[in-house]
């Protein structure tokens, strides 16, 4: 996973609760963090003091969230979802029971993928929750 927990010498800390930030995600013009109280914030990428460096693999789309196997994992559950008639209409937890067998993968796997979305939704302003209104768009 290329966005988080990497190229980090010290932990970027939460500025709401003071958590260390578990998912960092490099956008363009600022990094996205967010702890594991799901708090979101961002920092500007600059020379200023306290500003963060600006990483060299940047986050453009979802894709780039996901490591190769994750991205094939996505192709796989996007391919079955569209697939399935009546998809949407199954209780979640049955949904991801298809998608383990469909896709032949763990429920964690399916998770993790989701979790990934949320967090890039959430870093590319799609989700607004506790610290990150303040987005740029
Ligand atoms: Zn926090």
């Amino acid at each position: 996973m290329a966005s988080s927990k990497d190229n980090s010498s010290q932990p970027l800390a939460c500025p709401l609760c003071g958590a260390r930030s578990i998912f960092i995600v490099a956008l363009e013009d600022f990094l996205y963090l967010e702890c594991l109280k799901g708090h979101g914030s961002h920092k500007y990428y600059g020379r200023q003091k306290g500003s963060a460096p600006k990483p060299e693999n940047i986050v453009r789309r979802l894709e780039d969230m996901f490591t190769a196997e994750q991205k094939r994992l996505f192709s796989r559950v996007t391919a079955a979802i569209n697939e399935t008639d009546g998809f949407a209409r199954l209780p979640v937890h049955e949904q991801i029971k298809f998608l383990c067998a469909k896709c032949r993968c763990t429920e964690k796997e399916i998770y993790q993928l989701c979790k990934l979305i949320t967090v890039f939704q959430n870093a590319s302003g799609g989700g607004i929750k506790n610290g990150n209104k303040n987005l740029p768009r």
